[in-house]
């Protein structure tokens, strides 16, 4: 027997898509211990796009795969969209992985032996779901790769190979978008439309965006900016204009 579902009411305050309270990891030991993510408390509301800035090794990866549930954290809790996966069943994470986040990492992951229109198709069918054509195209041409949708991986380059791996990650429609360092293989003009197809993806779609990024003119697209010293927030930037950041960055020192 199936419970009743519980009622919908309108909320004043809709829950953030994602959370943390508390949010540690700790590597190695003794002397060699490491606080790369250290007591991060943090809201990700629906539709919001934020950038990850700070120094090399502040732990931006880190975090951003803690708020994946692609690394266990060491203590504190994670919320996605009202739910802890902390001691959530590998099944169930997986699932909500597949259903509701994307990911576009700096390893694309892309199955040498499928082209790029089913590798970019994958994750639709392994959901079981039909895959939408026509916007798979549209996607494909917004991103410039639609002329090599019949390409191995191997036949790409490593911009076009990320391109591939951007539009596997928004064609699901995912609720929430995890990116790490999404423009770094690209050339400027194809980084920027990377950009806006995160940002529309956030403004138009309300889908949650979360990127991390050394580039202030790619924070720039973001709605806010949260800026990682040693594991800490060490400020949240609200005005994102390029000048604003660059500033803001130079005067907290990272
Ligand atoms: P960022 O992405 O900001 O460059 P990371 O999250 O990769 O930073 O790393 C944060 C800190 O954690 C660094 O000091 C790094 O050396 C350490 N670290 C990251 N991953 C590991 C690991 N697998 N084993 C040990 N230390 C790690
Ligand atoms: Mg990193």
């Amino acid at each position: 027997m199936s419970q009743p579902l519980p009622q919908h009411h309108e909320q004043p305050n809709p829950p953030a898509a994602v959370a943390c309270r508390g949010l540690t990891r700790v590597y190695g030991q003794g002397d060699a211990l490491v606080y790369a993510v250290n007591e991060v408390d943090a809201m990700f509301g629906t539709g919001e796009f934020t950038a990850i800035m700070g120094p090399s090794g502040s732990g931006k990866s880190t975090l951003m795969h803690l708020l994946a549930g692609l690394d266990n954290p060491t203590s504190g809790d994670i919320v996605i969209e009202g739910q802890s996966i902390i001691g959530m069943r590998d099944k169930d994470l997986t699932t909500l992985r597949r259903d509701r986040l994307g990911f576009i990492f700096q390893s694309f992951n892309l199955v040498p032996t499928l082209t790029a229109r089913e590798n970019i198709a994958l994750p639709i069918h392994l959901a079981g779901k039909r895959v939408d054509e026509a916007e798979l195209e549209m996607l494909a041409a917004k991103l410039g790769i639609l002329e090599r949708l019949t390409h191995l991986p191997h036949q790409l380059s490593g911009g076009q190979q990320q391109r591939v791996a951007v539009a596997r990650a928004l064609l699901t429609r995912p609720a929430v978008v995890f990116a790490d360092e999404p423009t770094g293989a690209l050339d400027l003009r194809t980084g920027r439309e990377l950009l806006q197809s995160l940002q529309s993806a956030s403004r138009q779609r309300q889908q949650t965006v979360i990127m991390v990024t050394h580039d202030p003119a790619a924070a720039a697209f973001a709605d806010r900016v949260l800026v990682l010293v040693d594991g800490r927030i060490a400020h949240e930037i609200r005005d994102t204009s390029y000048e604003n950041i660059v500033a803001t960055m130079a005067e907290v020192g990272a």
